[in-house]
């Protein structure tokens, strides 16, 4: 390990990089470090076990991925088609609320064009929180929700003079390789073999790894992407893992992938359906669609989920591969221990709702690159790194925590355990407090001690998706409240006008499948 000390002798010397793991968070890290560290004097080496498989079931991303590939200089042409990938919108959330007129919405990403229609639709939140009779469906504001709508593709014609944020939907097996390939030409060492001994030296640290080979890899700094198994730094370092299963009860998914048809359409937005125990994902790629069911195995046996979701997808009796796993949802106390950094499943994961672990895996990545680079290389900067990736996992766990305890499904044991959960954060209360009471929003999000990651506007869509209102309230009522004014005031936005505008912007977009056949298939 290059300590404080003795930094400025040693950058001067080889560093050594050991990544263990050959998932999508060991090759994202290795294009990332190669790419960042290319002048400097480094040795990257991945190992990864033939015979430990891969997780290899996240199928969805946020916008981040496409900046990971722009920075690793890798084009959509150059890896979609290896993945089988297609375009994301944002997510449709189907049944997760009761309340009417609220079954459904749609988390969109957002771009730069939402400045015309976003403040309208903050607006009028605030307005129906005093029971104001004015329209706050997300899916109404945003040109995302327009386009996942008409099944369109994100990417705008040429003379569309913005760019939208988007997603992508792909092969995680297929991405891991294809990651592999780019990594490898970058000049990074892989080798293909397990990990049987971890060796530590006299300080605690990490000196080297033994593999089955016979071999032994030394190195300065490891990163453990050896998923659930963590074998560096909870198994070896001891570094303990702090669970949440108090918070989210789903610990448990069963995965079925359905071929697609023939002229089926494909479309540009994650479905995610919720079920008696769970929820069920429907993630479209160009040759057949995902489908998975997360559930909590405290309320659903394995062989109830299964038939649940093959019930969905009208594949009762069918002979079709189907796949059972567990998650272990949670995180480190620490992800930088030592000379060891946690990276992808092994530093924590959330269950999949929000499609947010491989940006996590490139938060976390170029995190550690830009802490230990302006550290000299040394450790200096571990505790803020720590700090700061706690404060965003936990402001993952509470959005997520959210989709449960503000649902108002009350069919099923699950979701009364659910939406009676007591043990929400801090933070979350107080998000659902500030939304209840009809304040400001906005600023309490960004009060001191207050940590989200997500931003302002995906918790007005979830509040306001979900339909979390008080009843509408009669209009001399409310004119005795806030004065004649405020009739007016609350219909500042003139809607048909934020339909016409997004339709007319939605015009600059192609079809998805078309796209994708045109620009990513036949090319
Ligand atoms: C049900 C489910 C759905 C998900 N959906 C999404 C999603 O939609 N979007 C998203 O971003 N993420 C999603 N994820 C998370 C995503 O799959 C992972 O974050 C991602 O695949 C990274 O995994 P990993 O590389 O950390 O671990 P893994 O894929 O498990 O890779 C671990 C690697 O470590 C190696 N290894 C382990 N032990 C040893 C050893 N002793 N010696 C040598 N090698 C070893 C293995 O061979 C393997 O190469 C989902 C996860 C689950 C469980």
């Amino acid at each position: 390990m290059i300590n404080s000390t003795n930094s400025e002798n040693k950058r001067s010397q080889k560093l050594n990089i050991v990544i263990l793991g050959g998932g999508t968070a060991g090759w994202m890290t290795a294009n990332l470090m190669a790419e960042k560290w290319k002048h400097h004097n480094i040795s990257i080496t991945l190992i990864e076990s033939p015979s430990i498989g891969v997780i290899g079931v996240g199928e969805g991303s946020t916008p981040q991925l496409k900046t990971f590939f722009d920075k690793i200089g890798v084009t959509e042409k150059q890896w979609m088609p290896q993945c089988n990938a297609t375009y994301k919108n944002g997510i449709l959330f189907k049944s997760w609320s009761t309340r009417p007129g609220f079954e459904s919405y749609f988390h969109p990403f957002t771009s730069l064009i939402d400045a015309h229609t976003a403040p309208a639709f903050v607006y009028n939140t605030q307005y129906r929180r005093k029971g104001f009779d004015v329209d706050c469906k997300p899916d109404r504001f945003f040109l995302s929700a327009q386009l996942a709508k008409q099944q369109k593709s994100p990417v705008a014609e040429f003379n569309f003079p913005f760019d939208i944020g988007y997603g992508y939907h792909f092969d995680a097996v297929l991405l891991g390789k294809y990651l592999g390939t780019v990594a490898t030409e970058k000049g990074v060492e892989h080798i293909s073999a397990q990990v049987t001994a971890v060796n530590l030296n006299d300080d605690g640290n990490i000196q080297s790894l033994s593999l089955d080979d016979e071999r032994v890899i030394e190195g300065d700094l490891f990163v453990d992407c050896s998923g659930f198994n963590s074998v560096l730094l909870q198994k070896k370092l001891k570094v303990p893992f702090i669970s949440f299963k108090e918070n989210l009860f789903n610990d448990s998914a069963v995965t079925i992938s359905v071929p697609r048809k023939s002229q089926q359409q494909v479309n540009s937005q994650t479905i995610s359906t919720a079920m008696k125990c769970g929820w069920v994902w429907d993630i479209p790629l160009t040759n057949r669609t995902g489908n998975g069911y997360v559930y909590s195995s405290e309320y659903c046996s394995a062989e109830q989920a299964e038939f649940e979701l093959r019930e969905k997808l009208s594949l009762i009796g069918e002979d079709i591969e189907v796949r059972h796993l567990t998650m272990k949802v949670g995180r480190v106390e620490k992800h930088w221990h030592k000379n060891c950094v946690a990276i992808g499943l092994s530093q924590g994961f959330i269950e999949p709702l929000e499609a947010t672990a491989l940006h996590f895996v490139q938060e976390s990545i170029e995190g550690f690159i830009d802490n230990y680079t302006e550290g000299g290389f040394t450790s200096s900067y571990q505790n803020n790194f720590n700090e700061k990736m706690n404060n965003r996992f936990d402001g993952i766990r509470d959005y997520i925590v959210a989709h449960y305890r503000l649902s108002s499904r009350d069919d099923t044991e699950y979701w009364r355990k659910n939406s009676e959960n007591p043990n929400i954060s801090n933070n979350l209360k107080k998000i659902v407090q500030c939304w209840v009471a009809g304040d400001d929003l906005n600023k309490a999000l960004v009060q001191p001690g207050m940590v989200s990651f997500y931003p302002p506007v995906s918790w007005h869509a979830i509040l306001a998706g979900y339909g979390v209102f008080p009843e509408l309230t009669a209009k001399n009522i409310l004119t005795e409240k806030f004065g004649l004014s405020a009739i007016d005031a609350a219909q500042k936005y003139d809607l048909a006008h934020i339909d016409q505008f997004i339709q007319r912007c939605s015009v600059n977009f192609a079809d998805h499948q078309q796209f994708i056949d045109e620009n990513l298939i036949n090319i």
